[in-house]
């Protein structure tokens, strides 16, 4: 019944700073074309361009803007670099109140960085006087959208180059995704507890214990409303994805994994399975070698619980995202 909400769609809508897809937005006219948003993610991404600058009317080329003030950040302002009184703060903040409010169904957003409108943080903060403050803050359109979806995956495309974050953050989105179809398919107990349990070793790989403590969340569930005990549950759940899985605890989960087929295989088998998990942990070959050969003993041996499990494919395999680390 649930197994749809498990399944890949064809596209998901994500944001994404404008000058990102190669969009002549930027102050001086140019734009910060992004190779892996264009080349890889939009081959499952439903891009979603928004450039703030652009959106409050400022258009290109135009003044530089940079942050001025004092803590807390609610009273940093985004002001021209030459002239004096060009100060568009109410404008921005509305702005990015407004995008939060209409673009809530998103499944991400990647920003660009070092941007005092989009970075997602070390935003440097000025005196008045044009020298530095000495603290930095995220842009004022990023913090406003951040803070109307503190669970909705978000990263700046410049990590996006690292394989490993490039990963988490693309298992982030579909797990989000996954998540809101749960929701919108209507909430039980059932369908709680059968999230849980598919995302068991994609949970045991990103923070051992979380898998632990969100289990005695569920088993909880039945004393109190379930979209309560639900919005405990994502939270902790979204947050612990954020943890970069290591080495040592892929190696963990796999080697879990494998742990299913010791009756099924034959020691040759056994013996090879554990090399390629070992060659992994060594850093002799990436993550997709130990999960392809786990995969083909699974199709020979199958494996209803272990074949739910998100871990073997938490994203579209031909994004490639597990063959580079
Ligand atoms: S960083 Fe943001 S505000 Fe600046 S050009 Fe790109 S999309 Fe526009």
């Amino acid at each position: 019944m649930t197994e749809s909400i498990y399944a890949f769609p064809a596209k998901v809508p994500v944001g994404i700073s404008q000058c990102l897809l190669g969009d002549l937005v930027r102050y001086d006219g140019s734009h910060k074309h992004s190779k892996v948003c264009t080349e890889v993610l939009a081959q499952r991404f439903e891009f979603v361009p928004v450039c703030p600058e652009m959106g409050i009317g400022m258009g290109a080329p135009r003044e530089a803007i940079h942050l001025v003030g004092n803590l807390p950040d609610e009273a940093v302002r985004i002001v021209g670099n030459r002239t004096a009184g060009l100060d568009v703060t109410e404008q921005m903040e509305q702005y990015g109140r407004d995008k939060a409010a209409e673009l809530g169904d998103l499944c991400g957003y990647i920003f660009m960085g070092r941007s005092p409108s989009c970075g997602l943080g070390n935003i440097k903060v000025y005196h008045e006087n044009g020298n530095p403050i000495g603290r930095s803050t995220r842009g004022v359109f990023a913090r406003e959208f951040t803070q109307r979806h503190p669970l909705m995956p978000v990263e700046e495309e410049g990590r996006l180059r690292d394989a490993q974050l490039c990963d988490n953050f693309v298992t982030r989105v579909y797990a989000w995704q996954r998540w809101r179809a749960l929701e919108a398919s209507g909430l039980t107990l059932a369908k709680l507890q059968d999230f849980h349990a598919r995302h068991k070793y994609l949970l045991m790989a990103h923070r051992p214990a979380a898998y632990q403590h969100l289990g005695r969340l569920v088993a909880l569930a039945h004393q109190r409303p379930v979209e309560d005990a639900a919005q405990d549950y994502v939270h902790d759940f979204m947050t612990t994805l954020k943890t970069v899985c290591s080495n040592k605890s892929h190696t963990n989960v796999l080697q879990h994994l494998a742990g299913y087929l010791k009756k099924a295989l034959d020691t040759k088998s056994r013996q090879e399975l554990a090399q390629i998990i070992d060659d992994f942990r060594q850093g002799r070959v990436p993550l997709i070698a130990p999960l392809t050969l786990l995969r083909h003993h699974l199709r020979q041996h199958p494996n209803a619980y272990v074949q739910r499990q998100v871990y073997l494919e938490p994203h579209p395999p031909e994004l490639l995202l597990r063959n580079f680390y």
